[in-house]
């Protein structure tokens, strides 16, 4: 049977608050979202026919800001993983000390399976469903899975109609034109890189020479991909890389803006062997379980969940993994790398730049201004970099894996505001 993911993070709230010791209140509260708006939209087919889409907002915890978190089209959401999502958003948010809270929203749909008419009248109907609970004080979406700015954009524009309020900041993710944050498309990534550098320090890497660090990255999408321009662009040597297609190593390191050239072509980086010389289409080749298996000195997985599970946690040989992806490393194989000594830099920490740069296009719209790219990357750095060091203070005097330090930091703050 699949695991039930809202009971593994309940697991994992007792756990560290086991060890913390926290008062039992406190788990009481958190064991539960506040509140869970269930509804079915309504949606005109290109066909004519009424169709119904079931749709969730899970509204987890607010004691620290507004809800905040994404809103996920997939063919297999289901309360329970958005009771999940909203969970981990309230931790992540905490880790990182933003003001906000936790939420999570979904609807069962193959968006596939829809036409772009279909698709934005779907995404009207979430709005005109959920807009009583929406606001930007209140509980502030953003895109996730299957969604993107444009989606943002017409949610946008919904609620003005639904509440006859023009208001930018109760969703975030949104395209620049439609009031989005600069550096929002790399912010996960770019969060995660000063995480990474951090990290490095903790593993005795900070005086290696950059270009010997060698690092593999699974996944070239959004995240991925900007880390490996980031990672590459900081003058570390990435060896591999890969997508659902398969990945292509290079023992001298890959040059990424190449890869993505290559990428462009091939529509994917598994043909592309691009070094210093040439861009040897094809070769260096190797699989996602290979990629996983590398002798590197950082391995960042930034695909898919359950990467790295029991069954290849002994053939992992990084020294160091910083997790972008959401859930990509099993409890137990989690559990292994501890007892190794190989860090595991944790979701809610290693991939909290993307909420935070949303935070940051919150207020930047309720305050009209408009940042920079540069600006927004001088107050992400510092926030990230103080929340890997808070986690890690965390898992010292608990003698904990970071991913329980960063879960015990962001319990410690919400139980000051419960
Ligand atoms: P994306 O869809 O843009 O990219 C996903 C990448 O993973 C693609 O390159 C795809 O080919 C690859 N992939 C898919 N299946 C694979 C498989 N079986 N093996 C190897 N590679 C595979 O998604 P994204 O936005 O880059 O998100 C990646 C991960 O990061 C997800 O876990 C997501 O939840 C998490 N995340 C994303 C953000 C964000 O800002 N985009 C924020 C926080 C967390």
């Amino acid at each position: 049977m699949k695991d039930n993911p809202f009971e593994n993070g309940l697991k994992q709230l007792k756990h560290a608050a086991g060890i913390m010791k926290v008062e039992a209140e406190v788990v009481t509260r958190l064991s539960a979202p506040q509140r869970t708006i269930q509804f079915m939209i309504p949606v005109r087919m290109d066909s004519g026919e009424m169709r119904l889409f079931e749709g969730y907002r899970v509204q987890y915890d607010n004691h620290r800001g507004p809800y905040k978190g994404g809103i996920r089209y997939h063919q297999d959401v289901s309360l329970d993983e958005v009771k999940a999502l909203a969970f981990w958003m309230a931790l992540k948010c905490s880790v990182v000390d933003i003001p906000m809270g936790g939420g999570k929203g979904g609807v069962i749909v193959d968006p596939r399976t829809l036409s772009k008419g279909e698709l934005e009248r779907l995404s009207r109907g979430y709005v005109h469903m959920a807009a009583d609970f929406l606001g930007t004080d209140k509980d502030v979406p953003a895109p996730d899975v299957n969604t993107n700015g444009e989606i943002m954009d017409w949610m946008v524009d919904e609620y003005a109609k639904v509440t006859g309020k023009k208001e930018l900041a109760v969703f975030t993710g949104k395209t620049i034109a439609g009031g989005g944050s600069a550096g929002r498309d790399k912010a996960t990534a770019q969060g995660g890189f000063y995480v990474f550098e951090e990290a490095l320090k903790v593993v005795g890497l900070q005086d290696k020479p950059k270009n010997e660090i060698t690092v593999a990255i699974q996944g070239y999408g959004n995240v991925g991909g900007w880390m490996a321009r980031i990672v590459h662009a900081g003058g570390y040597r990435v060896v591999a890389v890969s997508d659902a297609k398969g990945g292509v190593y290079a023992a001298e390191g890959l040059v990424i803006p190449q890869v993505d050239a290559c990428m462009k072509e091939q529509g994917t980086v598994s043909e592309c062997k691009c070094t210093k010389d040439t861009c040897a289409h094809g070769e260096g080749k190797i699989s996602n379980k290979e990629l996983l298996e590398l002798p590197v000195d950082v391995l960042i997985p930034a695909a898919i969940e359950n990467q790295i599970t029991k069954e290849n946690v002994e053939n992992i040989h990084a020294k160091l993994v910083v997790e972008l992806a959401n859930g990509p490393t099993t409890p137990e194989a989690d559990a292994e790398l501890f007892k190794r000594g190989v860090p595991v830099v944790p979701d809610i920490l290693a991939n909290a730049g993307g909420v935070t740069v949303s935070y940051f296009e919150w207020l930047q719209n309720k305050q009209g201004e408009k940042w920079t790219e540069a600006e927004v990357d001088a107050k992400l750095e510092p926030m990230m970099r103080a929340a890997f060091r808070e986690t890690l203070a965390r898992s010292k005097k608990y003698t904990t894996d970071l991913r329980t330090g960063a879960d015990i930091l962001a319990i410690e703050r919400l139980a000051e505001v419960l």
